[in-house]
């Protein structure tokens, strides 16, 4: 692909970037003769923190949608970026918005039960969200928002690699799965989402509204629990 291919494609990604990405994907990057490569100090591939950074900066930055004017900042996400669980919730609320990270409210303090008591510490995962800014008193993202943020998501799922994605709630698994399916018929099952496990359950904030809900929100965590270790990579 040329980068004036990359452009009609929608791709901006950053030369860097681009190389990172093919090379994770085992795939070479050939140069004609003509253009012999440079093997200057500028052309030394950037290092994964360096992509990181580069892609944070952009999404603080963003524009894309009018969810922009009304943010106090960013929410990009934040835990291991090895991670083997990415979890994956709806969008950030009132105390995201203004301390600029994930599930750290009282959702937040939950999820980090749920996390503990399948044995992971907050930091062992990687948490992200549907959307990057907060909403409008907290009201569901609109298509169009989710639409203008589907690629940094995206991004960070291609770094991180996880095993298992678990999200959480109905906006975040009509997103990643693309269908309007009721949750109850979403749960149990072993969905995949580019390619990688997907095993949807309930959002904490419900789960604070219904705790009776958390016996078959801990059979979820169970099954993620089981996915990981069958892949061999976690305890
Ligand atoms: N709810 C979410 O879906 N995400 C957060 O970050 C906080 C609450």
């Amino acid at each position: 692909m040329t980068s004036s291919d990359n452009a009609q494609a929608g791709c901006v990604l950053a030369e860097d970037v681009r190389r990172y990405y093919l090379d994770t994907m085992g795939i070479q990057v050939w140069q004609s003769l003509e253009n012999p490569v440079d093997d200057s100090e500028t052309d030394v591939p950037a290092s994964s923190d360096v992509i990181w950074q580069q892609l944070e900066q952009a999404v603080s930055s963003c524009t894309t949608c009018e969810l922009h004017t009304s943010r106090t900042q960013t929410v990009f996400g934040v835990g291991n970026k090895s991670a083997d669980l990415l979890i994956i919730g709806e969008a950030p609320g009132r105390d995201e918005d203004l301390q600029g990270e994930p599930f750290v409210g009282r959702a937040g303090q939950l999820l980090n039960a749920m996390l503990a008591a399948i044995g992971f510490q907050r930091d062992q995962v990687y948490i992200a969200n549907i959307l990057k800014c907060r909403p409008p008193n907290n009201r569901d993202p609109k298509p169009e928002e989710a639409a203008a943020c589907h690629s940094w998501l995206q991004q960070q799922i291609e770094l991180i690699q996880p095993e298992v994605i678990l999200a959480l709630g109905r906006i975040a698994a009509h997103q990643l799965l693309n269908t309007d399916q009721s949750l109850a018929a979403l749960r149990g099952k072993q969905h995949k989402h580019a390619g990688i496990p997907l095993i949807v359950s309930y959002h904490p904030a419900y789960l604070l509204r219904k705790p009776i809900e958390k016996r078959k929100s801990w059979q979820d965590l169970k099954h993620v629990k089981f996915l990981l270790n069958s892949n061999g990579r976690s305890t």
